[in-house]
């Protein structure tokens, strides 16, 4: 059976190495030229835009994923005319744009920090007006690892704004939370779910550097109510992930990723099914693998730079992934996963 991926990031590269295994063959479509995926397949180098490529490649798979939300919704509803696609092209497009995921919060009950859209700067003022410093701005859509997010802290951040073009935004109230957390859960085509336990997050400047699972959190019957609500609303076929900002005992749904997982990677030595191998069982029909968690285990995320292999490999119960790809500030080349015990 050949499995398609939209995108060849890391993503779609560990993916692939569940997999492999289990005797699927992957084909990655990709408008950059990655080294991630290299060797797990075939890679098709080619705009999200270029309808003959898109159908090309879809022809060549049974079934097509992605790995991250910011595909043309346009390209979704093509190739999902074509195959199945899952997530379906309709998750896409209310997950790739904030205020439309804010929306379908509300609609679904679920609490989320105060928020508006804004398209100009007074839309901006009023906010701040009605609920005060600190604020964060963020773009609707293409964001990811706090790109495209302006924190405005005092009246002097905001007047700066004042002559800028301010739209396609949505501005949120920014909250002191006690934790940061996510859960993650997998729905199979044929109606199985499965959840992991949930992680509690460390964001520096936006960007995730940390992870640890918490087994049998008290929060976690919260935040499984809430991921079911949307596995519902989207009839939804795959793994979600739902992060939550909590303050006070509640939690406040922060954002959805339609697939696979930064705070997710720990399940790969963490439980006996990774959400890798989960997110393939659900799209092709299999049955799901166990999502228990083994151990208390930590992720830490190598940014920018990689470690050397010695300081790694020293330490004790410890796996690294390296992504394979060129380094360049701020970005994620690898991981290393752990039981909680243990210190770089
Ligand atoms: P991204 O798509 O880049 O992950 P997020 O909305 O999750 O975007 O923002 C990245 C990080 O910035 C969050 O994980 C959190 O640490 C911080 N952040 C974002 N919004 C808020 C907020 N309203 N209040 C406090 N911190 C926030
Ligand atoms: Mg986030």
């Amino acid at each position: 059976m050949n499995i398609g991926i939209l995108g060849a990031g890391q993503l779609s590269r560990m993916l692939a190495i569940a997999g492999i295994p289990m005797g699927f063959n992957f084909i990655f479509y990709s408008p950059s030229d990655q080294n991630c995926v290299k060797n797990l397949g075939k890679v098709i180098n080619k705009s999200y835009d270029d309808q003959e490529a898109v159908i090309e490649f879809a022809s060549l798979c049974d079934v097509i994923t992605y790995e991250n939300e910011n595909i043309p919704y346009e390209t979704a509803v093509l190739i999902e005319s074509l195959k199945p696609l899952y997530p379906s092209a309709n998750t896409l497009l209310n997950t790739q744009d904030r205020l439309l995921e804010k929306q379908l919060f509300h609609s679904l009950n679920i609490p989320t920090v105060p928020f508006k859209c804004v398209d100009n700067y007074q839309d901006l003022f009023d906010f701040v007006e009605e609920y005060d410093f600190p604020v964060i701005i963020k773009k609707r859509t293409q964001g990811y690892d706090g790109k495209g997010q302006i924190k405005i802290i005092s009246n002097k951040d905001l007047v700066k704004l004042e002559g800028e073009m301010l739209c396609n935004l949505i501005v949120e109230k920014m909250v002191n939370f006690e934790r940061e957390i996510s859960i993650i859960g997998t729905k199979s085509l044929n109606g199985e779910i499965a959840y992991y336990d949930i992680c509690e997050n460390k964001h520096i400047n936006g960007v995730l550097h940390r992870t640890c699972n918490k087994i049998k959190d008290p929060i976690f019957e919260n935040a499984k109510i809430y991921l079911n609500k949307v596995f519902e609303h989207f009839n939804y076929v795959g793994c979600l992930a739902f992060e939550f900002f909590q303050c006070k005992g509640m939690i406040y749904a922060n954002e959805l990723a339609p697939r696979v997982h930064n705070t997710g990677h720990w399940t790969i030595e963490g439980t006996f099914c990774s959400q890798f191998e989960n997110h393939i069982r659900a799209i092709v029909g299999l049955p799901l693998g166990n999502t228990e968690s083994l151990a208390n285990f930590e992720m830490e995320n190598f940014i920018g730079r990689l470690p050397l292999l010695n300081e790694i490999f020293n330490l004790k119960d410890t796996y690294f992934h390296d992504y394979q790809k060129e380094p360049k500030p701020g970005r994620k080349l690898g991981h290393i996963s752990r039981k909680i015990g243990y210190s770089l």
